[in-house]
């Protein structure tokens, strides 16, 4: 007799808009489809990520959430995990639309299973959402590691990184666990590839149709971060740098293009120039593939990069591996700030970088983060405009926000931070004052940008702040 499957939801939020792949999720699946759990069907499923105006648009909210509970139900799954992560944008963290969700989720299908991971959930709000009974567990560790516990996490037996109802009368000084501690795998080729495991093919394919052929996807040869910027939440995530093989990366990119005509990637890795010697091996690896299968040499690759990683030999090894468009922190010239971003260059540093790339034609993509704690309006001023000097193909300027555990969290005191306590379905909070810092600060910082936005039209835009949001227009296009 057949044994009926336990069908497993996990769920994610992401714009339409946007290209994205639920990559963290797919490793996930990889993982549990290698290990044959005979008894499960996983299935990954988008829901919606509207942002819209909290108090004028509660109806229209009411009907997106709608949406996506009936969309869980069409599935008759027997447990729904709800992921408030993504696995690009570290400003995102949807524990707000995610228990929203949950709780519609609970009204409609009564007893069903109901779990949500992420890094960020601190030690309250574990508590509040199981106290409230919303949520059956919390997961906060890796879930590569934790999810291959799948059936005592359904029948809430401990496993390390997961709390339940239960248990929730833990002291609040608990530290959560995150990922690094029991993150065994040194050589990431160890882990199944989510492509090479067909776990997204038909994502993919529904994805390459709708774009007409452009969709962007993601991927990955390294995970970690040693740098340790003062803002940032992925080098908390992962700080030891693991790297997967050159063979490895061009064997998905491959089977990607060969399979569904994919041109475009973006590169999420945090060291992608890491080493020189590395970058060398990708150059042989790329240029042997494209010898046998020439149309390979129309792929375009999207990189994130340090500025200290880059010279001109790196600038023509990133020519030769097709890249075609740079993302590089610049963050601010306040010489005063720049050990926030353990910078030991001279920000002029950015001009010698501009040349080379220009000579290659590749794209700089400069990101700036208005209100860190220290600034002032005039440096601020003086960021913009050495900015746009450098004739950067696009900009994405963002008021500073905080994430958990991050070195500013931290400090949070001794940094005179406060962050908005206005309540939101996505977002971690934007930092509304901190040392120097003030409204006054937020008030002519942000005049002075849209007028340089409106100046400056040829720039690509991305400006999100609490005061105001701006893209220029067509720029996920
Ligand atoms: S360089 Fe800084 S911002 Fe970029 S991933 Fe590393 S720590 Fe984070």
């Amino acid at each position: 007799m057949e044994i009926k499957k336990k069908k497993i939801l996990f769920c994610y939020f992401s714009p339409r808009e946007v290209d994205y792949t639920p990559t963290d999720i797919g490793y996930v699946v990889a993982i549990l489809k290698k290990a044959a759990f005979l008894e499960y069907d996983f299935e990954i499923l988008q829901l919606n990520y509207e942002i819209g105006n909290d108090a004028l648009d509660k109806e229209l909210k009411r009907e997106i959430i709608k949406r996506d509970v009936d969309l869980i139900q069409y599935y008759s799954p027997d447990a729904v995990f709800l992921f408030a992560d993504n696995v690009l944008w570290s400003k995102v963290f949807a524990l707000g639309r995610a228990t929203l969700v949950a709780k519609e989720v609970r009204r409609k299908m009564g007893n069903i299973f109901l779990g949500i991971q992420s890094y960020k959930i601190n030690n309250d709000q574990a508590i509040e959402v199981l106290d409230d009974k919303i949520f059956d567990c919390v997961i906060n560790g890796n879930p590569e590691d934790i999810f291959l516990d799948i059936t005592n996490i359904l029948d809430q037996k401990y496993v390390e990184g997961v709390r339940y109802q239960k248990e929730v009368s833990f002291s609040k000084s608990d530290t959560l666990i995150l990922s690094e501690k029991k993150c065994s795998i040194e050589n990431l080729d160890n882990i199944p590839s989510p492509y090479l495991e067909h776990i997204f093919d038909n994502y993919i394919q529904e994805r390459q149709i709708e774009r007409k052929g452009k969709f962007r996807a993601f991927i990955i040869s390294s995970r970690g971060c040693g740098f340790g910027c003062y803002y940032c939440f992925r080098s908390v995530k992962f700080e030891k740098v693991r790297y997967f093989s050159a063979q490895r990366f061009y064997d998905e990119m491959e089977y990607l293009y060969n399979n569904f005509g994919v041109c475009n990637y973006f590169v999420l890795d945090d060291a992608f120039l890491y080493s020189k010697q590395r970058l060398r091996e990708f150059s042989q690896e790329f240029e042997q593939r494209v010898n046998k299968n020439k149309g390979l040499g129309k792929i375009q690759m999207f990189i994130m990069a340090r500025p200290e990683t880059i010279d001109q030999e790196v600038v023509e090894i990133l020519a030769k591996l097709k890249v075609k468009f740079i993302q590089i922190g610049l963050q601010t010239v306040n010489p005063a700030l720049q050990h926030y971003m353990r910078r030991t260059i001279d920000v002029v540093y950015f001009k010698k970088i501009q040349t080379w790339l220009q000579k290659y034609d590749i794209k700089l993509y400069l990101d700036i983060v208005v209100g860190l704690p220290g600034d002032s309006v005039e440096w601020l001023k003086e960021t913009i405009r050495f900015a746009i000097l450098l004739e950067p193909y696009s900009m994405q300027v963002k008021q500073f926000y905080m994430n958990p555990n991050t070195l500013f969290e931290v400090k949070r005191d001794e940094y005179e931070i406060e962050i908005d306590t206005m309540h939101k379905d996505f977002d971690v909070p934007y930092v509304v004052s901190s040392k120097g810092i003030d409204e006054e600060y937020f008030i002519k910082s942000n005049e002075f940008i849209m007028q340089r936005i409106n100046e400056n039209p040829k720039i690509w835009w991305k400006y999100i702040s609490k005061k105001q949001r701006f893209l220029s227009a067509g720029f996920y296009n």
